[in-house]
């Protein structure tokens, strides 16, 4: 048995193989090869392959997320059969006798700084596609990826670090936890694994053997048990039995209400990056969305998503919740989530720099295609639409005249929506906190982004591990501005949640309750654990 020790991002226990996720780069060997005719054939198979993979991964997306989604793996398909590309890897096979993992890398690479050097915008994005294309055919090549995870065995994913990008690809009924060597304990990927309920590590520094072993994770603990003993693995297998009844029993908390021992009644809804997230949400009894994190499905892709595209998405959000509230929030693209066809520049320090709402009122055209699509899609359901990164009323004053011109634009096309959407704004800066008066009488409601308001006002980067022990999101400033926030939100006429981490935790829940808050959102699985203690809270005195 060998052991590590790690730093816990989300508790529980999982038993299962390791699969060491590499990501797509990996270095790829230049060698001699003789027989070039075998190498042509080895990647023509590899071709098949991938292009029998992405008609499944099509088949997929088309059913979980629509026909406008799957689009992309059908262009994929497409890239993988283009003459050119196929002319430039059996080139290199045949005339300079290289191995077919490196002809395709370069290839990949040469095409993909062709298409970025291009002044189409279209033709610009499809540079990361190419290179997509490329990293699956080198990973069928060189056998290292996710083979394992397609063949259906629920695997623990161990990696140097996941981009959120990553994360939201992975199959999340074959993830059973996550352990990383980097990431901090802020990062969304962390919160993706809060969100998927499954234990996470980081900070383990792994070894390359663990590959296919037995192991146990200990979320808890924050510990790895690598082909564990028997005495580790009955231990562990009656925690996880143990585990399994606490979480029954919880279940029985599902369609009982949010109310607190004096009879106050608040709002607990539910935190989602992606529409897969619903069914946890659903199974979960959230009373709505507090937060639907739009950039995921920027993330996820390598061109910018349509209007159609992000209806689709909406509009299956808001049916899905029937009349529940779904709050969604706008791009909120930068810092540590980027997207390579946003071809944002490098910048020093991203957590302060050009990113969400900064971008959107910046380059008007991306933020008018989303919020076109939020108000056709608000037909469907009970939406509301949220502002993240907020540090000014003039910022708000310009985001409603663009809302007001979107909604003029409908009109006058006759395009069926909403006039009077809920529009809110995140709180996550000091200063929207220091004006949050002034905020109250422009927008409808408030939720508080605990992560950047604790990474903001404590000056203390979410994504340094170095920092974590100093990132400390109930530091009495904190408190104290969510005491600000709820007075001025409601003498404004606001209702106010929170929507940051720190809402699920559950030591602080009666003390949010007497600062005023309406509303909590947490991860789906969160909700009835909040539940249960709301439940048991007093809402108003000392
Ligand atoms: C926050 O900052 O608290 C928040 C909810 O937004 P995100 O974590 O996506 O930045
Ligand atoms: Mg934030």
């Amino acid at each position: 048995m060998r052991t590590r020790q790690g730093k816990s991002v989300y508790k529980g226990i999982a038993i299962g193989k390791i699969l060491i996720h590499r990501n797509g780069q990996q270095v790829i060997k230049r060698r001699h090869i003789d027989d070039t005719e075998a190498e042509i054939r080895r990647f023509q198979e590899a071709r098949e392959k991938a292009l029998k993979q992405l008609g499944e991964l099509y088949d997929k997306a088309l059913a979980e997320v629509g026909e406008a989604n799957a689009a992309i793996f059908e262009v994929h398909q497409m890239m993988l059969e283009d003459l050119d590309y196929e002319e430039s890897i059996l080139n290199i096979i045949k005339n300079q006798e290289l191995n077919a993992e490196y002809a395709v890398a370069s290839t990949g690479e040469n095409f993909s700084e062709m298409f970025a050097a291009m002044d189409d915008d279209y033709m610009r994005g499809r540079a990361a596609d190419v290179k997509d294309v490329s990293e699956r055919l080198v990973r069928i090549l060189t056998g290292v990826g996710d083979s394992k995870m397609a063949s259906g065995e629920p695997v623990i994913i161990v990696a140097d670090d996941l981009a959120p990008s990553e994360t939201i690809q992975l199959d999340k009924s074959k993830v059973l936890a996550f352990v990383t060597r980097h990431g901090s304990v802020n990062s969304h990927t962390a919160i993706l694994a809060r969100m998927m309920n499954i234990p996470a590590l980081i900070g383990v520094d792994y070894e390359e053997d663990w590959d296919g072993a037995l192991a146990v994770v200990d979320g808890s603990q924050g510990m790895i048990y690598v082909e564990p003993t028997k005495e580790v693995l009955d231990e562990k297998r009656a925690a996880l039995e143990e585990q399994k009844k606490k979480e029954q029993l919880l279940q029985k908390l599902k369609g009982e209400e949010n109310i607190t021992l004096d009879g106050r009644k608040i709002n607990i809804y539910a935190n989602i990056g992606n529409v897969s997230d619903l069914g946890a949400v659903l199974q979960n009894d959230a009373g709505g969305i507090g937060l639907f994190r739009s950039e995921f499905l920027y993330l996820e892709r390598s061109t910018y998503p349509t209007e159609e595209e992000q209806f689709l998405v909406y509009k299956r959000v808001a049916e899905t919740m029937g009349g529940r509230k779904v709050i969604i929030r706008t791009l909120d693209i930068g810092a540590d989530k980027q997207a390579d066809y946003f071809n944002i520049e490098h910048e020093e320090n991203p957590a302060m720099g050009y990113r969400a709402i900064r971008i959107c009122l910046d380059r008007v055209d991306i933020f008018k295609t989303q919020l076109r699509a939020l108000y056709r899609a608000s037909m469907f359901g009970n939406l509301s639409i949220m502002f993240p990164m907020i540090i000014s009323v003039e910022e708000v004053k310009r985001i409603k005249e663009i809302v007001e011109e979107v909604k003029e634009e409908l009109r006058r096309d006759q395009v069926p929506h909403k006039e009077d959407v809920e529009i809110g704004i995140m709180i996550e800066t000091p200063a929207a906190v220091m004006v949050s008066d002034q905020l109250a009488q422009e927008v409808d409601f408030f939720s508080v982004g605990t992560n950047d308001l604790t990474q903001y006002t404590l000056a203390i980067d979410r994504q340094n591990p170095k920092l974590d022990n100093l990132y400390v999101p109930d530091h009495p400033a904190i408190m104290r501005m969510l005491k600000i926030i709820a007075d001025n939100g409601h003498k404004g006429g606001c209702w106010v949640g929170i929507c940051g981490e720190l809402a699920a935790n559950l030591d602080l829940t009666e003390q949010f309750l007497k600062m005023g808050y309406d509303e909590l959102s947490v991860s789906p699985t969160f909700v009835l654990p909040l539940r249960q203690k709301v439940r048991e809270s007093r809402a108003y005195g000392e």
